[in-house]
């Protein structure tokens, strides 16, 4: 079945189409691009206008276009709209509007991919699920996602991101959501907000995009959970709240295991018991939002459980494996791969995941080795940004480190806040450390990753694989 006919994108947007055309997929991105798809040229650090010809070479079915671009035939497939990006955006609340599914809104300062790909494994299995490959959540990411929404979606996860004050509430109102999810607010973007209060008020505006009857899951115990809540009551919409003791949805216990979390929920309609497979708090946490929305959505709470526990964290965000070094002498290390993303919340939810690894031989059997970790710069933090980075050295999960290396101009201050016996190596770039990688660890060893994208810790875990 075509994703969209010439018919419904004009019909949608406004534009002009001189023929007629069907596509099966959407693609802002030529090398992307599959034969079929409508490509929309956006204009981001280069515009799309000057991808046009090689996209239809490429096969696509039709573009959506402000203007004719050179070397197109006018009769060409192109539907012609005044803006691209708001064309993009019609199409996207058309594909909304045209589909019966339930939509989830998720945002938070952390945890959205992990939060969205969690809800992807719940609601595989109870429905067909509508969810982005990879993080779109900006103004571009949310109506992309949203336009290429199959019109027989059951179940759409969308993430919702900001950087700046204002951005989150016409994305929610976009995807007319059914649930709206607050994953946690914490500092991160600070260079845009004054606050953490302010980054809470724009949080909350997510539920500003609730269609009647929606609801809201949102986190208590946040210094700012106060901010959610009368976001929730000033618009009238229910609110579950999980997280904290005393949360409709919180932990009652649990046991937390290096693979795995067994968790026992405590929540309104009684205890649930759910497995996360990864270690760590902050999964089990995100899991209870997600076991929160399903119920919101009246699924069964077996079913959700049986799918969330076939869920395993994405790519570089705490994924562990074992790195076989030598296969005569059966020695190797375990490597997390968590460079994709840092703030002081994940970067803590990181340590404590560390701290409770044990270092192993290759077959599993606990053995002496230390922990490592290789720390990047957090961006992104604003003016306190120094002080967010040299208080890391304080965090409890510290003390059960062997040595810390450190990656960027702001970890400088962590590197100069360490401790002498547990003060590794410090570095400008990953660049600088790449050719004494294999210096920093030895068989026996945990070693965890993690930085900001930009300050590319991946090229040491790309060294590391390759030991
Ligand atoms: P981005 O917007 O940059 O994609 P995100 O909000 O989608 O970030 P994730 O990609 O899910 O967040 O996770 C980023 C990091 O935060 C990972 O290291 C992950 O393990 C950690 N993390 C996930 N959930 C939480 C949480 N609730 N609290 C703290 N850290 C978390």
């Amino acid at each position: 079945m075509a994703l969209w006919t010439s018919t419904e994108a004009v019909k949608a947007t406004g534009g002009t189409s001189a023929v007629g055309w069907s596509a099966e997929g959407v693609s802002i991105d030529t090398r992307a691009l599959r034969p079929g798809d409508l490509f929309v040229a956006l204009k981001d650090v280069r515009d799309g206008h000057d991808f046009v010809a090689q996209a239809l070479e490429k096969g696509a079915a039709a573009a959506l276009v402000s203007r004719i671009p050179d070397g197109v035939a006018p009769d060409a497939p192109l539907l012609v709209v005044p803006d691209v990006l708001q064309g993009l955006e019609a199409l996207g609340r058309a594909a909304r509007a045209r589909t019966g599914a339930r939509v989830i809104g998720v945002t938070g300062s952390v945890g959205k991919t992990s939060t969205k790909e969690m809800l992807r494994a719940t609601l595989t299995g109870q429905g067909r699920v509508h969810a982005a490959e990879a993080s779109y959540n900006n103004h571009w990411g949310v109506p992309l996602t949203l336009a290429r929404m199959p019109a027989d979606t059951d179940f759409a996860v969308i993430e919702i991101g900001m950087n700046h004050p204002g951005e989150i509430a016409p994305l929610a109102r976009m995807a007319d959501l059914d649930v709206a999810v607050i994953t946690t607010v914490a500092p991160a973007h600070l260079f845009s907000f004054d606050s953490l209060d302010g980054i809470a008020v724009e949080k909350a505006s997510i539920l500003d995009g609730l269609r009647k009857g929606g609801t809201a899951v949102l986190p208590e115990g946040l210094p700012v959970s106060h901010i959610l809540l009368a976001k929730a009551a000033a618009n009238n919409v229910p609110a579950v709240t999980f997280a904290a003791q005393g949360a409709d949805w919180h932990i009652a216990s649990a046991q937390w295991g290096e693979e795995a979390s067994a968790v026992q929920a405590a929540t309104p309609k009684g205890p649930r018991l759910f497995r996360v497979q990864s270690p760590g708090r902050h999964f089990a946490v995100n899991a209870l939002a997600v076991l929160a929305v399903a119920e919101a959505l009246g699924l069964d709470p077996a079913l959700s459980a049986q799918g969330l526990g076939r869920w395993v964290p994405p790519a570089g965000r705490g994924q562990r494996e074992r790195i076989v070094t030598d296969l005569i002498d059966d020695t190797g290390f375990d490597l997390i791969d968590d460079a994709f993303n840092a703030n002081p919340a994940s970067m803590a939810a990181s340590l404590d995941v560390l701290s409770i690894l044990n270092p192993k031989d290759n077959i599993g059997r606990i053995q002496k080795g230390r922990r490592i970790a290789i720390l990047g710069d957090m961006l992104e933090l604003g003016e306190t940004e120094l002080a967010l980075h040299a208080a890391i050295a304080e965090h409890p999960a510290m003390a059960s480190l062997a040595i810390v290396h450190c990656v960027g101009p702001r970890m400088k201050a962590l590197h100069d806040a360490l401790p002498k016996a547990r003060r590794g190596e410090w570095v400008e770039t990953a660049a600088e450390l790449l050719p004494r990688v294999a210096s920093l660890v030895d068989a026996g060893d945990v070693v965890l990753v993690k930085g900001s994208k930009g300050i590319k810790v991946s090229l040491l875990v790309d060294a590391l694989r390759k030991l």
